[in-house]
């Protein structure tokens, strides 16, 4: 079941997806060598709380029904997805995923971003600029009278130019005051297939984009998604609304590159 949001709804969203993205930059400020991923999740959780809203992530239960025990995703190096934050320091040279979701007056925010940790390797850097791209070109497509897979196929073939794998057991999705609404949002797809956009749809559209083969396993922890060859992956996600003529972008990097500067992506 879909649910098309009202303008009303609509601005409730961009309030949460806001309220996410002035969380990343909370902790952008603290992503550095040294840093551990426990000590971010304590920065976003006292933010989001401090500013009246309820992180989303914490206590979600999985399909085994094992509740996700932090209030982010912190996802470091060959780490695609799912992250548990833990007390290992980040190293110069680590790239680690955050990804982030509050419930703000009922409705949910969710948005992710790819951080450097001091200087890290060109090739790397280009996976997450590329990702990063990908993520843009799919948002070009989620305009009302197009459908899913124009999204998801524009997002695969900017990724799979660069030579790129394109994660296919996660997949983005419908947002609104569930995290997880339907329609699933693919991260590939074929043009001119899967549901149709209309206005007032909100979806989160989220590249999870591998250096090598696209292939994943789960930790034991039955959380953690890492890549199978053990190379490093990326992900970006903004939530977004379908309108007619072009998408309305919900969350926001601007924030998170206002601290990053010159060292933003
Ligand atoms: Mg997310
Ligand atoms: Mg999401």
């Amino acid at each position: 079941m879909i649910y098309l949001k009202t303008e009303e709804e609509i601005e409730l969203l961009r309030q949460s997806n806001l309220l996410v993205g002035r969380t990343l930059a909370e902790i952008a400020k603290s992503v550095k060598p040294g840093v551990t991923t426990l000590q971010l999740d304590r920065i976003a959780d006292e933010f989001i709380r401090d500013h009246g809203a309820v992180p989303t992530f914490k206590g979600f239960p999985n399909p085994w029904g094992i509740p996700f025990p932090a209030s982010i995703c912190a996802s470091v190096n060959d780490e695609v997805v799912h992250g548990i934050p833990n007390s290992r320091p980040l190293q110069e040279g680590d790239i680690v995923s955050v990804d982030c979701g509050t419930l703000l007056n009922g409705f949910c925010g969710d948005s992710a971003y790819t951080f450097c940790v001091g200087e890290v390797d060109a090739e790397i850097r280009r996976l997450l600029k590329v990702t990063k791209e990908a993520l843009y070109k799919g948002i070009e497509n989620a305009v009302h009278g197009k459908r899913i897979g124009d999204i998801g196929a524009a997002v695969q073939e900017h990724c799979e130019k660069a030579s790129y794998g394109v994660v296919r057991e996660f997949v983005g999705h419908g947002i609104g005051k569930k995290m997880h609404e339907d329609p699933q949002v693919p991260n590939y797809g074929r043009r001119g297939y899967g549901e149709l956009l209309k206005q007032g749809m909100c979806i989160a559209i989220e590249p999870m984009v591998t250096l090598g083969d696209y292939h994943v396993r789960m930790d034991a922890d039955r959380w953690t998604v890492r890549t199978k060859d053990g190379r490093c992956a990326a992900h970006f996600e903004h939530t977004v609304a379908v309108r007619k003529g072009k998408a309305e972008v919900l969350s926001s990097f601007e924030f998170i590159e206002e601290v990053l500067g010159d060292q933003a992506i």
